[in-house]
């Protein structure tokens, strides 16, 4: 097969000759290697005719190291021709000696198919059905498919692709090429993408001392999203390069890979992992011009066992101590142990808890009065949920809530919460009984869920006074997350005079650009904020700033978190209208609430 891997029926080895040169306008079915490897046909014709520029030595070394095998089928009598097939001993049992002459399409198929990984073989012969492969390249241009090979041992990722010959409807041309360095690399920092980088760690680990301590690391940048939406994409890019230099002069990886967006993973000596080293990824800045922005490469530490498990299940531990990390200043690490993993059996627990919760009516509906900052007076509420878990007690919707966020369970329970409101206050108006308006929150889950969306649109429609009952509140993050989906419902919402509040202003990093998109009748500042009344000049200064800018925008202003006197007597200098925290009222369940209002 090695000296005859180029299929001699159209000369295709030897340019020089006469048929050679004239084979593109002769005879259609000719695809010279030089034609498939360019991507102008042109320009590869021209080529593969001057012999002083690529010689046909040169033209096989490419395209050994890019295609498996070049094939035209013939239509009417599906018929597969071979125009190039790899040198490759490892090939050989893939491409057998039969593909030197021309075989049926079906026994081409058939000849490939025990060398697809299994799970794949089904749906490999049903695919690449003659007809099915014709009716695709009808309708969409060309047909492609990747499979997945094992080739001695090691599985590689091939690229089918089958196109129209423009030259003749009764051909096809068809390409097997290999994809797998493509794949094991990360297209943008060129480390190892997932795939590579398992495969290159399974070699490390396999050689690497016994008595050496290793630790594979899952990095999250935190910040990252802000540092995409204030200074642009591109940005967020070099912020990416930035980590990656980082990270490998800080912890000198043996091996570094990038899984999606800013997450990076990679192994290295635990001997690294000091508490200064982490300490440099804790406090990066990012400086563009004369913008700064400071962040933080938090890093899920997983301590290597020998022997190792997989690094599926190591990558997926190390990444649950990220996210195990606790959102507070100073902590930017975490070492994979069983605390962490009870925390996500936990989580696990929680999720399979939701149905028999919701029969059991163990969600509460609670209420946080919101008060005028001068009168002090009840004009509105915070509908706030509570679990009351049989076994558990009660748990706070900090727990929860992400982790129905997660497997999207939110919007039943968002559901329900806007039930409750509803039924809480048309029974109060039936009695001729005070109500305020009460606000749910909306996760940005629930602006992917139509049913729900379309349920409230319904609700606010068909109930006219709905409006006076139930209020919408949406996060900064939700909004700025979800600009198209979540502006399309808010609008509609509102045009039937549903009043939007949008909640944890200033938590995020967008919060100007939220405020110009779209109306919104509410801005509810951050507790953060709040926080630093009396303690922080610059956050009073913003405080003032955005209070100012609210009104300017026509939305009245409510501050979240307000515990003492001090920060009540700045937000009423500073034109708050309302209030809401444990200054005033803590959240209170339903009958309490309705007391109260009486
Ligand atoms: P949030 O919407 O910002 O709600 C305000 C949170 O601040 C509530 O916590 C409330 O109890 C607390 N809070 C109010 N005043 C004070 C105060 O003066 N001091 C302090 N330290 N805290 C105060 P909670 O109820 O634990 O809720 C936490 C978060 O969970 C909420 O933050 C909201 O994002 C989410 N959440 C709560 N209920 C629901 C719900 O029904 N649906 C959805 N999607 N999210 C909910
Ligand atoms: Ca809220
Ligand atoms: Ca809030």
């Amino acid at each position: 097969m090695q000296d005859n891997s180029y299929t001699d029926k159209h000369n295709m080895t030897d340019p020089d000759s006469e048929e050679a040169n004239n084979s593109v306008e002769t005879d259609a079915t000719v695809v010279t290697p030089a034609q498939t490897a360019a991507t102008g046909a042109n320009t590869a014709a021209q080529l593969s005719t001057d012999p002083d520029i690529i010689n046909p030595h040169v033209w096989k070394i490419l395209m050994d190291h890019g295609y498996d095998c070049v094939f035209t089928i013939s239509i009417p009598d599906r018929i597969v021709h071979f125009e190039h097939i790899t040198v490759d001993h490892a090939y050989e049992a893939i491409y057998p000696d039969t593909f030197l002459e021309e075989i049926d399409y079906r026994s081409f198929c058939d000849t490939l198919r025990p060398h697809v990984v299994p799970e794949e073989q089904d749906p490999f012969s049903s695919e690449l059905e003659l007809d099915h492969v014709c009716d695709e390249i009808k309708e969409r241009g060309d047909f492609v498919r990747t499979v997945h090979m094992i080739v001695e041992d090691e599985r590689l990722s091939k690229s089918v692709r089958i196109q129209s010959n423009i030259y003749d409807d009764n051909y096809l041309i068809g390409f097997i090429y290999d994809i797998s360095s493509s794949l094991d690399h990360d297209w943008m920092t060129d480390e190892y993408a997932r795939f590579g980088f398992a495969k290159k760690a399974g070699e490390l680990l396999k050689d690497s001392a016994d008595d050496t301590a290793y630790s594979l690391i899952y990095t999250n940048i935190k910040g990252f999203k802000a540092i995409n939406e204030l200074f642009g994409e591109q940005s967020g890019d070099m912020v990416i390069f930035h980590a990656r230099d980082i990270l490998k002069s800080v912890l000198k990886p043996l091996v570094i890979g990038r899984l999606e967006s800013d997450h990076f993973i990679l192994i290295t000596e635990d001997a690294n992992l000091t508490k200064e080293n982490l300490k440099i990824l804790a406090n990066q800045t990012y400086t563009e011009g004369s913008r700064q922005y400071d962040f933080t490469i938090r890093c899920g530490i997983y301590h290597l066992t020998r022997p190792t498990p997989s690094i599926t299940i190591m990558i997926d531990r190390a990444r649950l101590a990220e996210q195990s990390i606790p959102n507070l200043e100073g902590y930017s690490y975490m070492v994979y142990n069983d605390e962490v993993r009870a925390g996500y059996i936990n989580r696990q627990q929680l999720s399979s808890d939701m149905n028999p919760a919701l029969e059991k009516d163990e969600f509460k509906a609670y209420y946080q009065p919101i008060v005028d900052a001068y009168s002090g007076k009840i004009v509105s509420a915070e509908t706030l949920v509570r679990w009351k878990h049989g076994k558990l007690g009660m748990i706070s919707p900090g727990q929860f809530i992400p982790v129905f966020e997660s497997s999207g369970q939110i919007s039943i329970l968002d559901k329900l919460m806007a039930d409750k409101v509803m039924s809480f206050n048309s029974n109060r108006c039936k009695n001729n009984k005070k109500i305020v308006p009460c606000a749910v929150n909306l996760s940005r889950v629930d602006f992917y869920n139509s049913a729900l969306m379309d349920y409230l649109i319904e609700l606010y429609t068909n109930n006219p006074r709905a409006k006076d009952c139930m209020r919408i509140e949406v996060t900064e993050s939700a909004y700025a997350n979800l600009e198209s989906n979540a502006s399309v419902y808010l609008r509609r919402l509102k045009e039937l005079g549903v009043k939007i509040l949008l909640d944890d202003f200033g938590s995020g990093m967008s919060s100007l650009s939220t405020l110009e998109g779209f109306e919104f009748d509410t801005v509810k500042l951050d507790m953060g904020f709040i926080r630093k009344i009396g303690l922080n000049r610059k956050s009073e200064t913003i405080i003032r700033s955005t209070i100012n800018l609210s009104h300017a925008l026509n939305a009245t202003v409510t501050a979240e978190g307000v515990e003492t006197v001090e920060q009540l007597d700045f937000l009423k200098v500073a034109g708050c209208d309302y209030i809401q925290g444990y200054y005033f009222y803590k959240p209170m369940p339903e009958d309490e609430f309705s007391d109260l209002l009486d």
